[in-house]
């Protein structure tokens, strides 16, 4: 059986952070919706196109494509043994969809960690985010700044600050979460899956609490 880990949580509280983490340390690929939608959006993809719309007004992308591009990426050979989520799913209906796709991928969502911080901190985080143009490492100017300013650790391209980070679009990300994205949360609760974790702690603070959580 594949495993599928998927985290939840508001914008900008860590899951891009953890996810990171979680993936070097178990092998299983991390697949962050954002990303995706970024990439295309680098590449002026159709769906590209599409999504920046959406994106740029701190909206959902309509579940029914967010669903189909998320459905070819976990097709993907190094996603055979599961994969940690990380951004989907985001509504009711892309959960659904999700439990019926990993039907046909041999798995099942095992378990849901769910961050949680309080505004403040994910406006001041998000605030100071800074992403890497070329594989969308996170960095943070003040909590996670890169050795040299303006460069990835990794991949020596250029870290940028996301448009959709500004604090006015922050604001409506984390209302639109409040509103389509909660429901999830009594979703994997009454699955028995929701791990619960304080995400305002430091990162490797929230590393060692998620680890120690899965283990169980
Ligand atoms: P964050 O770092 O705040 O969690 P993401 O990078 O995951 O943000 O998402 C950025 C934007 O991409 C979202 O505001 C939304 O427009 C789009 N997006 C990402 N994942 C999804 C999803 N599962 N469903 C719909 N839209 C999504
Ligand atoms: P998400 O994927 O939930 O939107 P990210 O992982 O991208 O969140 O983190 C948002 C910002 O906060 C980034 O700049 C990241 O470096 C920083 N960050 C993540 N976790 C922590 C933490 N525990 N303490 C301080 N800063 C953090």
């Amino acid at each position: 059986m594949a495993t599928y880990i998927v985290l939840l949580g508001p914008p900008g509280v860590g899951k891009g952070t953890q996810a990171r983490i979680l993936s070097e340390k178990t092998g299983l690929a991390h697949i962050s919706s954002g990303d995706l939608f970024r990439e295309n959006l680098k590449n002026e993809t159709e769906l590209g196109q599409l999504a920046k719309s959406y994106m740029d007004r701190g909206e959902l992308v309509p579940d029914d494509v967010t669903i189909r591009m998320i459905r070819a990426r976990l097709s993907r050979p190094d996603c055979e043994t599961g994969a940690i989520l990380d951004g989907f799913p985001r509504t009711p209906a892309q959960a659904t969809a999700l439990e019926k796709m990993l039907v046909d991928f041999n798995g099942e969502v095992n378990a849901v960690p769910y961050i949680t911080a309080d505004e403040a901190i994910l406006v001041e985080r998000t605030s100071g985010r800074w992403t890497c143009r070329a594989h969308g490492h996170i960095y943070h100017e003040k909590f996670n700044p890169p050795k040299k300013a303006g460069i990835c650790d990794v991949d020596g391209s250029e870290v940028y600050q996301r448009e959709d980070d500004k604090a006015e679009t922050v604001t409506k990300r984390i209302r639109v979460y409040l509103e389509q994205t909660m429901p999830l949360v009594d979703y994997y609760r009454n699955a028995g899956k929701l791990i619960e974790l304080d995400g305002s702690q430091a990162v490797e603070d929230v590393t060692k609490v998620l680890q120690e959580a899965l283990a169980r």
